[in-house]
């Protein structure tokens, strides 16, 4: 198959009010911008019309290229698996809801022409609900803080990612991940730029609370690992706590005689409140080992190479298995 310059990668849910508004804009801006293209689109279990309106633009679109999943496995599977089928140089991602208007996609390639090999977004002017401005806050919060990655917007999917970022992000196994994150572990010189942002103005959001909060736990769960420590850092305190407060027992036990602990109740308190330190301290070093081995399966790379006058180097990092 010969390679495109850029590949347009478009998950859709239950989208068929969407189909025909979202191609009538698209082609043109793509045709407009004079580079070899292609358009994958992923159907993420639709159960509406999404499929064979799909097809139809097919018939008249070569450029467009199907995938249809079994079911719904959500955008980010989605969005990973058009990575994989993607042909081009470049990679931009887009809601199929018009919601990232696609005149925004020359602008993202411009970057990448530039040399960036990532380009992130920030929505201007926001058109969501306030339930939705309040969740990405928080979102958006609590990612910078556990991922150590500091992006303004997690949220937008209209980004544009180069080759060299897309390659690894297919290669690592994880079964759940969250996109925007993952690629910053990949990109050497991502830009961060401004892009317009527009209502739904058909079909509803496919995000409920109970989706927006499993992303978010994949988001907090995929890099880091601060969970578990702060079960070690518990673990201490309260071994701590639990010791300190056994011995000034017994040691009180010694001076004031056995009427004031309660003929040995308090000696007892003493001896549990030691074995309940050493268990949290017990879970805690589990938290440890545990946390490591989810990084060990994973299979990031620990290393990418983008040039080596080695030969026989993958270029992968041992990481990769
Ligand atoms: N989407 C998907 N699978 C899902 C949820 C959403 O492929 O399980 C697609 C959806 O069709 C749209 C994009 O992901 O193209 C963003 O979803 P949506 O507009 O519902 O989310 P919101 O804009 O409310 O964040
Ligand atoms: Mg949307």
């Amino acid at each position: 198959m010969d390679a495109v310059k850029l590949t347009v990668v478009i998950p859709m849910l239950n989208e068929e009010a969407n189909i025909a508004p979202l191609f009538d804009r698209l082609f043109p801006v793509l045709h407009g911008m004079g580079e070899t293209f292609e358009v994958v689109v992923i159907d993420d279990g639709s159960k509406d019309k999404t499929l064979s309106l799909l097809n139809a633009v097919k018939a008249e679109h070569p450029e467009l290229c199907i995938l249809s999943f079994a079911r719904n496995f959500g955008q980010h599977a989605a969005v990973m698996a058009g990575f994989e089928a993607a042909r081009g140089e470049w990679v931009v991602t887009l809601d199929a809801d018009l919601q990232n208007p696609p005149e925004e996609i020359p602008a993202i390639c411009e970057q990448l022409r530039k040399g960036h090999d990532l380009v992130n977004t920030y929505r201007m002017g926001r058109q969501d609900s306030s339930f939705r401005l309040t969740a990405s806050k928080i979102t958006n919060n609590v990612a910078r803080r556990f991922s150590g990655i500091t992006l303004r917007d997690f949220g937008c999917m209209l980004r544009g990612y180069h080759r060299d970022v897309v390659k690894p992000m297919t290669l690592r196994k994880e079964f759940r991940t969250f996109i925007p994150a993952l690629a910053m572990l990949y990109a050497r010189s991502p830009v961060e730029i401004p892009v317009g942002h527009e209502a739904r103005s058909r079909g509803v959001s496919n995000y409920s609370f109970r989706k927006l909060l499993s992303l978010q736990l994949d988001l907090i769960t995929s890099f880091s690992i601060a969970p578990l420590r702060l079960l070690f850092v518990l673990g201490w305190s309260v071994a701590g706590l639990g010791l300190g407060f056994g011995f000034l027992l017994l040691i009180l036990r010694a001076l004031h005689g056995p009427e004031w602990a309660a003929q040995g109740v308090f000696t007892l308190f003493a001896i549990l409140f030691i074995f309940i330190g050493a268990q949290f301290l017990a879970f805690g070093l589990l938290g440890e080992y545990i946390g490591r081995i989810y990084q060990e399966v994973r299979s990031r790379p620990t290393y990418l190479l983008r040039k080596t006058d080695v030969e026989n180097n993958s270029g992968k990092g041992e990481g990769e298995k």
